[in-house]
């Protein structure tokens, strides 16, 4: 009896804190609400599949050479997305990342391509939008393409800017600034964004998140019959209130399955820890992984262009920039977990 009696004393104990936490987290999503529908659904027409398409044949080609670090083909990547930024009207620079700085096999700098939109209210702070440029070269004699990993993320990132771009040509600034990040050398080791999260061009306690997409063009065997889908991974780690966020942009806008199973903290392929969003999210930065998962023709040169599916990457960049816009132009900087 007295064991019982006991018991249950910790019992109600930790039931009444357990149901404050998880009414604090129910009440945190009730109350995000998305804002500027209108607006996101003008500005994320200008996301189209054709000019995904045309771009990534383009970046993808014979010409880049499999766009490995240091290489020409990688310093054509980077130009190529600087040009597109120039002709676009948005503010660009190219952060050098010293060769001193990268494995040892790699003598030459490297690039990563800054591109900028300045915020209008709080111009301090700012959102990162990111995804690799580089990829794995020539091996054998063989290119290796890359178009999915990550033309694909890369194009979504300049489809994204330039929508964000003709907003602020017709009056809609962003609250805060939106910078698009193409990072170098994440296929040796998350190097690029090592080195950006060293050498930050905004203050890292002033960046409200991280969006990383890398390979967002295919569709994995899980999901053949439904290719409508998206992974997203890590958005909840650090704050739940950016998970919410997601959650209802792609209720309004987009609808895709957000499949989290490589969220989980036992999924031993630990993506997590596999893109560049990581050295963010060790500098405490709220990130999403955007990731469609692996195929046959991961990290081999059939990586290629024709494979993806264009209507879906373009539905998966939408939801990002309407996610995005959230992001830029909410009142608050988010809530990390540790707060609520
Ligand atoms: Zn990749």
């Amino acid at each position: 009896m007295k064991f019982f009696i006991i018991y249950s004393v910790f019992a109600i104990v930790g039931s009444c804190a357990e149901t404050k936490y998880s009414t604090k987290v129910e009440n945190l999503n009730n109350s995000v609400k998305v804002t500027d529908s209108s607006l996101i659904s003008k500005y994320s027409k200008t996301i189209t599949p054709s000019e995904l398409e045309k771009n990534l044949f383009k970046f993808s080609s014979k010409e880049f050479q499999g766009r490995g670090v240091s290489q020409p083909g990688q310093k054509k990547a980077a130009s190529f997305l600087k040009d597109f930024y120039l002709e676009n009207n948005i503010e660009v620079n190219l952060q050098t990342v010293p060769a001193s700085f990268l494995p040892e096999k790699i003598t030459t700098d490297s690039e990563n391509v800054i591109a900028y939109i300045k915020g209008e209210e709080k111009p301090e702070e700012v959102l990162i939008i990111s995804g690799h440029l580089d990829h794995l070269g020539i091996d054998n004699d063989e290119i290796y393409f890359g178009a999915d990993d990550n033309g694909s993320g890369s194009m979504a990132i300049l489809e994204i800017a330039q929508a964000f771009k003709i907003a602020e040509k017709e009056g809609h600034k962003p609250k805060r600034s939106i910078l698009f990040l193409h990072l170098t050398a994440e296929e040796i080791g998350l190097q690029g964004s090592l080195y950006y999260t060293q050498n930050p061009k905004f203050e890292l306690s002033k960046t409200i998140a991280n969006l990383n997409i890398d390979m967002i063009g295919r569709v994995d065997k899980h999901h053949s019959d439904n290719p409508n889908y998206i992974y997203v991974i890590g958005a909840d780690r650090i704050s739940k209130e950016l998970n919410f966020i997601n959650e209802k942009t792609n209720n309004a806008f987009t609808n895709l399955e957000l499949d989290y199973k490589y969220n989980a903290e036992s999924d031993n392929n630990r993506y997590y820890y596999r893109s560049d969003h990581y050295n963010f999210a060790k500098q405490n930065i709220p990130v999403i992984f955007y990731f469609n998962g692996t195929h046959d023709d991961y990290h081999k040169p059939t990586d290629t262009p024709e494979k993806i599916n264009y209507p879906l990457l373009a539905k998966r960049s939408k939801l990002i920039f309407a996610t995005a816009w959230q992001l830029a132009n909410r009142e608050n900087f988010l809530l990390h977990n540790t707060d609520i």
